[in-house]
This record gives C-alpha cells, sequence and structure tokens, in this order.
C-alpha cells in the first residue's frame, strides 16, 4: 500500500534554513543557525539537521568536515554529493568552485577500483589571496 501523499510541514523550515544558510554567507554550524533564526522560529537541534539533511540531500547546502559546519551552495546546478572547497585558515573565507577535471579524475580513479561514491566534498585548506603575505 503506498503511504497517502501529505505535504511536507518540514517545507517551510528547509526554505527558512537555506535562507538562513545564504544570508549567513559563510560556514555556520547548526547553533549559529537555531541563534540567526531566534527572532522567527524556536528550532531544536534535531530539526535543523534534519533541515540540513535535507538540503544537502538536494544540493543547496554543502556540509564542511573539517568544520563541523554547513555552507549555502553558490552553484544552481550541480552533482549533488560533489563539491570543492577553498577554506581559508586566517580569515575563515571559504570559496566553493567548480572543478570538474578535478572531480571527473577522482570519478574515473573510483570507478577502476570499483568504488562507489556516495559524496564527495573537497576541502583545500590554507590562506586567501588577501591573506597571503606580498613576496
Ligand atoms: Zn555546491
Ligand atoms: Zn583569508
Amino acid at each position: 500500500m503506498r503511504k497517502p501523499a501529505k505535504r511536507r510541514p518540514a517545507e517551510l523550515q528547509d526554505r527558512m534554513i537555506a535562507g538562513a544558510l545564504r544570508e549567513a554567507g559563510r560556514p555556520v554550524s547548526a547553533y549559529e543557525l537555531i541563534d540567526q533564526l531566534r527572532d522567527v522560529a524556536v528550532l531544536a537541534p534535531q530539526t535543523v539537521y534534519r533541515a540540513l539533511g535535507r538540503l544537502i540531500a538536494e544540493g543547496q547546502a554543502h556540509r564542511l568536515e573539517s568544520l563541523n559546519a554547513f555552507v549555502a551552495c553558490r552553484h544552481t546546478h550541480h552533482d549533488t554529493g560533489t563539491a570543492v572547497f577553498a577554506i581559508c585558515e586566517k580569515c575563515g573565507v571559504v570559496s566553493e568552485f567548480d572543478r570538474e577535471d578535478a572531480v571527473e579524475s577522482l570519478k574515473g580513479w573510483a570507478k577502476s577500483r570499483q568504488f562507489k561514491i556516495a559524496q564527495m566534498t573537497l576541502e583545500l585548506r590554507g590562506l586567501c589571496s588577501a591573506c597571503t603575505p606580498e613576496s
């Protein structure tokens, strides 16, 4: 038997959290999101984590493992689950960029090893151009 189709009450939360992520413009933790939305909604951490999980699955957000933070996806369409980030360790600026060739080459490697990729987020850590001392 099929489950009756019902509107997800979570849709509103997803939209709210996606908006807050974009507004933040930098990687934020779930707790920072709760704080940011304090005036409009009281959200439990689990609610936020679930919404973030859905946003990530839809390709609207990414999780940065090394920072334990979430960031809005800047791209309108890309392979969900694959993203490349450069993270400045000094000022914290994070840029997401498209490097199809990098992603493709890793996919090719995985394929040749019969490794099935579920998710791929590459994180480059270092100094951004503004933080690099002139030589
Ligand atoms: Zn992205
Ligand atoms: Zn920097």
